[in-house]
């Protein structure tokens, strides 16, 4: 890497330290690349790093990756790529095997055969976890220890990407906030997911879809920004947990669901979707602010960091039932890619939770973003190296723009106007909202007239078959287009 104070150059540049960016880095390097990799944030306030449940990957004996696909098909509501659950559903064993290679250490038994967890939608035990529900914790922790011992990769901690630096109509770089820019023959953005936008979350406050904005600005398509799962069981009305996540993984174990009359109301391991409109439309009858989580059937010393979390707040699970409702959690849609991360804008790729290879459809099927992380993170990795070396850009790259950030008002108003059942009254409200991204959100989510997956319209309550596998694709502009993707 050539090196001076405001300019790097490098084979590959990638912004985001979570599992999908540290592992792009490690492949690359790997693969004989000099790799600069950008993170905002300290690695604790990643997504990845906060994950829990595990990742899905068809090992067990009577698993095989047709069921892996078919349950990612059912869950994703008509609108999965195939192609895309295709590529998933069959790597990811061989990249939970990588992971084990590169140290990573999951829950197994005494003979070493994986230990699988069991999780909504999954017709199978699929989930493969480390530490009882501290999977993305080891995971990252090993990746990064990994990236920071490798001579090829520079690691540029507390710095923000605010802009793609294009030239002659192709990406050649990134530029940073503090005025920095790095020159590279790809840029691989992997800066997660948008659900921080919203004021209910599960997820770290960094989640604010920045590399989708970066890469919209810059001219690349998004798409399905309509699609923002729910998560159903996140802490409500707890001091210090406000939002805390609950695996579902612990439903996998014998949790149940309660409403205010103490009774269970709805399966506990049906697709997210459906488990978090259920218990949404529960509150909304009754005025409850809450369903109670029972996990007093569950082995405590299965989920220890739940349960230290829980106690921390004064919760004992053991044997008092957990105050839940749902929470903004994960973002389906994202910038466009292709199978190997290329998103519209040549030298630009994506990868994580901030890509959308069609793959979640209108729901994602738990545990897959993990996987996600790596089979693609490794397939960008690779195809990046395939880029033209350039040197397009001069030696003085651009002063980068101000990033938009949102304001507490836009993040009240996508809870209220792009939560679990959305009306075109609030959408239309939301597309004068200042921030961007927000807007891009509502425009997409008023062009899906009809109810699907995670996205609910009050005045289209049914499936439109219509447009089944139609992804609302951003491209110049606002107004989306409806495409269909196989
Ligand atoms: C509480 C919780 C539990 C979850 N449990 C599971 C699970 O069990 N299984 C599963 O499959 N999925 C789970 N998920 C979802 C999964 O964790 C995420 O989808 C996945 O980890 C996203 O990884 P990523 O690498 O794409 O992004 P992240 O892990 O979020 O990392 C994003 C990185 O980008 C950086 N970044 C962002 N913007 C910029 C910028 N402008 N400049 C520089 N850097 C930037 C951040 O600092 C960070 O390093 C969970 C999510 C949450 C919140």
């Amino acid at each position: 890497m050539a090196d001076d104070d405001a300019l790097l150059t490098t084979d590959i540049a990638v912004v985001g330290a979570g599992g999908a960016g540290l592992y792009a880095a490690l492949t690359a390097a790997t693969a004989g690349a000099s790799v600069a990799l950008v993170s905002a944030t300290p690695l604790a306030q990643t997504a990845s790093y906060w994950a829990q449940g595990g990742i899905a990957a068809a090992l067990a004996i009577e698993d095989s990756p047709e069921r892996h696909l078919a349950d990612t098909e059912a869950a994703g509501r008509d609108a999965v790529r195939r192609s895309a659950g295709d590529v998933l559903v069959s790597e990811a064993a061989a990249r939970v095997a990588d992971l084990e290679r590169l140290g990573v250490r999951f829950d197994s038994d005494r003979q070493g055969v994986l230990a699988l967890g069991l999780e909504g939608g999954h017709s199978v035990r699929r989930v493969v976890h480390a530490g009882g529900s501290a999977t993305g914790r080891r995971i990252v922790r090993q990746l990064s220890a990994l990236a920071v011992d490798r001579e090829a990769i520079t690691v540029i901690e507390g710095a923000r990407a605010t802009s793609a630096w294009t030239h002659d109509g192709r990406c050649v770089g990134i530029l940073l906030e503090d005025g920095r820019a790095i020159r590279a023959r790809a840029t691989i953005l992997a800066t997660g997911g948008a659900a921080a936008l919203w004021s209910r979350t599960t997820n770290p406050p960094g989640s604010l879809g920045i590399g989708m904005s970066l890469a919209h600005a810059a001219g690349a398509q998004l798409a399905d920004l309509e699609f923002l799962q729910f998560h159903p069981t996140a802490v409500i009305g707890v001091r210090g947990r406000e939002g805390f996540l609950v695996s579902e993984a612990i439903r996998g174990e014998g949790a149940t669901l309660h409403g205010p009359d103490g009774q269970r109301f709805v399966e506990e391991l049906a697709p997210r979707d459906k488990v978090a409109r259920t218990i949404f439309q529960l509150l909304a009858e009754t005025g409850a602010t809450s369903v109670g989580l029972d996990m007093t059937d569950v082995d405590p010393a299965r989920f220890p960091n739940v349960v230290a979390a829980l106690a921390d707040a004064g919760l004992d699970p053991t044997r008092e039932r957990i105050p839940v409702s749902p929470a903004s959690h994960y973002m389906m849609g994202g910038i466009v890619t292709d199978l190997d991360g290329r998103s519209t804008l040549p030298g630009l790729y994506a990868v994580g939770e901030t890509a959308c290879t069609g793959l979640h459809g209108a729901n994602r099927l738990a545990s897959n973003s993990l996987s996600e992380c790596f089979v693609f993170g490794a397939r960008a990795a690779k195809a990046g190296l395939d880029e033209p070396e350039t040197l397009g850009g001069g030696s003085q790259p651009p002063a980068p723009p101000p990033l938009a950030h949102p304001s507490r008002a836009t993040q009240e108003a996508l809870w209220r106007d792009a939560g679990i059942l959305r009306t075109r009254e609030g959408l239309e409200r939301l597309l004068e909202d200042p921030h961007p991204l927000a807007r891009l959100i509502a425009a997409c989510a008023l062009k899906r007239q009809e109810s699907r997956g995670a996205h609910q319209r009050a005045e289209f309550p049914e499936v439109d078959p219509g447009l089944d596998h139609r992804h609302a694709i951003v491209g110049d502009g606002m107004e989306p287009r409806l495409e269909l993707w196989h």
